[in-house]
């Protein structure tokens, strides 16, 4: 069996034994991302010497005798908007091309902490807004099981990293479903904690009330392991919950009797497509063969979570990207270049702008994509005076109403399962032209954000075209134990999870 074979718990196993050197595993998989990458594109950079010191000074330490961290010398790949001392932090936009920070993000710390060694920072839509990773500035990722087609988004390049056997386990952000929905379209799992189970200090914002960095791994208990290293309480960021992490990749294991399953009506409307559905619906008879029971129940509120979504997302948006001045932080349009542009507006007469104000929306204007412009605007417009009532404070609301909507479903049951994604995943360059139709597909993802729960994807199926196909579980918040040990049960009696693509040599 070859080192790309294992899940990370048993790559993780042989690391600890001494039978594969951390040395031997990291190369490997950079040797998969040389041959591999050229096509999928998922990493923006990899930093083969800086991994294979780490690789060789957990190897050393570990003939020492000394202790080893849980991570035991796995590599990890880590989406490019967590910070990372020294290396650069795009965040998928030209504006931080430059980027590089002084410091590491909590959960980079973790990692090293941990003893995982960092392969490289993955490709994202342009701070996370999109759901195909189309709209980093570096280029499209492609998935790996049809390089036609998008690998799902934002955190595309981690989810298309592990499918392609190219990382044992990454890290995501998920703000509206950008961990669950890239799992299911690429076929891994992934894992969205609740909202303040994991530090979010030095994660780049994007919507601060609703961003959570999670684990990408093939199994559910490779993603428990991921999580019980970067969990925890950090007194950088007041929003992570002082509350215990527990040992999820030892409690996996420990059944679940009478594990009451909630379905809800409303996930299997119009808009959803057969082979999801189908997928889907033998996900739930399995549960109910291992002994599950399934619950209907109804979320009316759930039809306004995508309007919801998409007027806080982009107000908390239009205030975090504020910083971005060519001042403090990141690109600067060309000084001289612009006192000309400038120069020549105030011959033609009219109005001009101070050279501040003119810096200031010049460097926005060549460093944001189409998309991060359409969020500030977006976001900007439904927080102006006259209109935060009727479209911010509105959308405060209905977002409380959604908690409540789930507050009710879990009075009657443990979990919620029903789909990921209304389809597999689609061709590149299928909807770039349609923000509407990119933002739909966030239909089943985005309320466990506006409610701070957990959630889930694991693969149940793959369409009639071969492509995979996610299950999406959601708990209650800090439920996480529950959730993944309802995960690990299905991939004990299903083989989807192991089913990797074939990817031309
Ligand atoms: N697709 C959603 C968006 O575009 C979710 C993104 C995310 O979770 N980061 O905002």
């Amino acid at each position: 069996m070859s080192i790309v074979d294992l899940t990370a718990f048993e790559l993780r196993e042989r690391l600890r034994s001494g039978e594969i050197s951390s040395r031997a595993a990291t190369e490997t998989y950079l040797e998969r991302i040389r041959r591999h990458d050229k096509t999928i594109h998922a990493f923006l950079r990899v930093d083969e010497q800086h991994a294979l010191r780490q690789a060789d000074e957990i190897d050393a330490r570990k003939k020492r005798g000394e202790k080893i961290g849980p991570l035991a010398g796995l590599p990890v790949a880590v989406k490019d908007i967590l910070c990372t001392k020294g290396q650069p932090t795009t965040c998928g936009s030209r504006i931080l091309e430059n980027f590089v920070p002084p410091y590491d993000a909590t959960v980079v710390t973790k990692l090293k902490m941990a003893d995982a060694v960092l392969l490289g920072k993955t490709n994202l839509d342009e701070f996370a807004m999109g759901g195909s990773t189309e709209n980093s500035a570096y280029g499209v990722t492609r998935n790996p099981w049809d390089v036609t087609r998008i690998p799902g988004g934002s955190s595309g390049g981690s989810a298309a990293a592990v499918a392609a056997s190219m990382a044992p386990l990454a890290i995501g952000t998920d703000t509206g479903g950008s961990i669950r929905q890239p799992a299911a379209l690429c076929g891994v799992t992934g894992l969205k904690p609740t909202y303040g189970r994991v530090s979010r200090f030095g994660l780049v914002a994007f919507a601060s009330s609703l961003d959570q960095i999670g684990p990408f791994g093939r199994t559910a208990r490779d993603v428990a392991l991921l999580l019980e290293v970067i969990a925890g309480h950090d007194e950088r960021d007041s929003t992570s919950v002082p509350k215990p992490v527990p040992e999820y990749s030892r409690t996996i294991g420990q059944p679940l009797s009478g594990l009451k399953l909630g379905v809800v009506k409303e996930h299997f409307a119009a808009g959803l497509d057969a082979d999801v559905e189908s997928a889907v619906r033998e996900a739930l008879r399995v549960y109910e063969s291992l002994g599950a029971k399934l619950v209907d129940i109804s979320m009316p509120v759930s039809k306004y979570a995508v309007a919801t979504y998409y007027i806080i997302a982009p107000c908390e948006a239009s205030s975090n990207l504020a910083r971005y001045d060519g001042v403090h932080y990141g690109h600067r349009t060309d000084e001289k270049a612009m006192l000309e542009r400038l120069k020549k507006d105030a011959a033609g007469g009219g109005e001009v702008d101070s050279p501040l104000v003119r810096l200031y929306r010049d460097s926005r204007a060549e460093g944001f994509g189409p998309e991060v412009k359409r969020r500030i605007m977006l976001g900007t417009y439904a927080l102006s005076a006259g209109y935060y009532d009727a479209y911010y404070l509105k959308a405060l609301k209905v977002r409380r109403l959604i908690r409540q909507d789930f507050d009710r479903a879990f009075s009657q049951c443990d979990l919620i399962a029903g789909p990921v994604t209304t389809s597999a995943a689609f061709k590149l360059g299928e909807k770039v032209d349609d923000p509407l139709a990119m933002y739909l597909v966030d239909l089943y993802t985005v309320s466990a954000n506006l409610a701070g729960l957990a959630g889930i994807s694991i693969p149940c199926g793959l369409s009639t075209g071969g492509l995979p196909i996610g299950l999406q579980l959601q708990a209650r918040p800090f439920d996480e134990e529950r959730l993944l040990r309802a995960a690990h049960m299905f991939q004990q009696a299903t083989h989807w999870h192991t089913l990797r693509p074939k990817l031309a040599a």
